[in-house]
């Protein structure tokens, strides 16, 4: 299983970081080690003080595909989720200084916790799916799919040209606005639609 994250895919979130809104879409991968499950806490790493969360939801893949054009793409991933693309933030601004790769910044172990995932059916549409992410009980990220720079479908058709994907592979598809720092003993509660897929505490 591999996880593939795509960067930038909110305007006001590129904006926030100064960051050129991009006019394709840019991914990067994290190891399957990186998954947290369960609501189990995310341990804060001793090489990093500047931690952020990254809120986004999750598209699961499920069934093999390589080159998928953009009105098929649809058939690929039937459940979707929402996760934590958390980021060392002090990492990743070195790492762009140089001009080095970020996956000391993104890939670090426990980086990506993981909500169940249900039935995209169970959405009315993917299209304009509102998830949100509360930090100690005050909504800190609220965001719609609707103001995605590139939708759902695109993201597979792009990624699939570089990267065959295979049942189980994840995408997170960005973040919206307002991302920002944790600290430990701080607790994430992320929702679709309202409804908490995801709740659990930094230690
Ligand atoms: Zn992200």
């Amino acid at each position: 299983m591999k996880i593939i994250c795509i960067g930038r895919n909110y305007i006001e979130h590129a904006k926030e970081l100064s960051n050129p809104v991009p006019k394709e879409p840019m991914f990067f991968m994290k190891p399957e080690t990186a998954v947290i499950r369960n609501n189990k806490p995310f341990f804060y790493p001793d090489f990093s003080k500047n931690i952020h969360y990254e809120t986004e939801i999750v598209l699961k893949i499920n069934r093999l595909g390589k080159n998928i054009e953009e009105r098929f793409a649809h058939r690929y991933y039937d459940e979707i989720g929402i996760g934590i693309d958390f980021t060392a933030r002090d990492l990743q601004d070195k790492c762009k200084a140089a001009g080095k790769p970020w996956e000391i910044a993104k890939a670090f172990d426990g980086a990506a916790p993981l909500s169940e995932f249900v039935a995209k059916s169970n959405f009315k549409n993917l299209n304009d799916l509102n998830f949100s992410l509360d930090l100690n009980g005050k909504t800190v990220q609220n965001g719609s799919t609707k103001d995605m720079i590139f939708n759902f479908d695109v993201l597979i058709a792009y990624v699939s040209r570089f990267v065959t994907l295979k049942i189980g592979d994840l995408i997170f598809t960005g973040t919206p606005a307002g991302v920002g720092q944790v600290q430990i003993g701080d607790r994430l509660t992320a929702k679709i639609e309202g409804e908490t897929f995801l709740d659990f505490m930094v230690k």
